[in-house]
């Protein structure tokens, strides 16, 4: 079940990618796995999932502990919080959510403090929606700013989460202005920040994503189901 939906899914994104002439490598898959036992997260390694990305911070540290980092990678995806950016540090390949100057600079302190770089997304509140986390497209420039004078950072590129409508297509207005917002600021070029990541598209709307030039998908539910409790 889980190995032919991965298939599936990988399946689509090498069609979408090939379909908007690009090399199907460059779109990378992120397995979903909140709420997904850890049983099931290990099939899906079986079954040749790379990389998984989770929201809650407990729940994926209890993740890692039992599945370890060897051949996978973790990305955060979630909302975080201040207060867990000392968890978080050192854990993750990858933090998707960083949407302030605040938050920048916790991660940047507590990378210092380890010794390491933080590799992170900047996620961008693109539909304006009052309900979304992300910094505001017309902060954004500023934040980034800010972020490429702390050295315990690396900014790879932008996140965002559009509003949910069923019809995959009503997705793809944000995607493409995420992208045209991502290549304005690029144009620019800021020092020691690099954007070429795009992080966009979820189960329902990846291929469209892809489309609009996502390099990384987050897909749950076409892979594990439909989660039991929501969020
Ligand atoms: C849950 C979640 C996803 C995956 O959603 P699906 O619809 O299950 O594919 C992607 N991104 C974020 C930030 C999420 O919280």
């Amino acid at each position: 079940m889980i190995t032919d939906n991965l298939q599936e899914v990988k399946n689509r994104i090498e069609e979408a990618a090939l379909k908007s002439g690009r090399a199907p490598e460059s779109v990378r898959l992120v397995a979903v796995t909140k709420t997904v036992p850890v049983e099931k997260i290990r099939q899906a390694k079986e079954a040749g999932a790379v990389i998984f990305g989770e929201n809650r911070v407990q729940e994926a540290l209890e993740k890692i502990d039992r599945l370890g980092n060897d051949g996978i990678h973790w990305h955060f995806i979630g909302h975080l919080q201040k207060n867990k950016v000392k968890h978080v540090v050192g854990r993750f390949d990858l933090i998707h959510s960083v949407d302030s100057v605040d938050l920048a600079r916790m991660i940047h302190t507590k990378s210092v403090e380890q010794g390491r770089v933080t590799p992170v997304l900047i996620q961008v509140n693109i539909s304006g929606e009052a309900s979304k986390s992300g910094v505001a497209p017309e902060a954004l420039e500023a934040l980034l700013q800010a972020a490429s004078e702390l050295k315990g950072i690396r900014v790879e590129g932008l996140m965002t989460i559009p509003p949910f409508d069923p019809d995959p297509e009503k997705s793809r207005s944000f995607f493409s202005a995420l992208r045209q917002l991502r290549d304005k600021i690029a144009k620019s070029g800021i020092e020691g920040i690099s954007l070429d990541e795009l992080s966009m598209g979820m189960s329902h709307d990846f291929t469209v994503a892809i489309e609009e030039g996502a390099t990384l998908v987050r897909v749950g539910t076409a892979i594990f189901g439909e989660r039991i409790s929501a969020k």
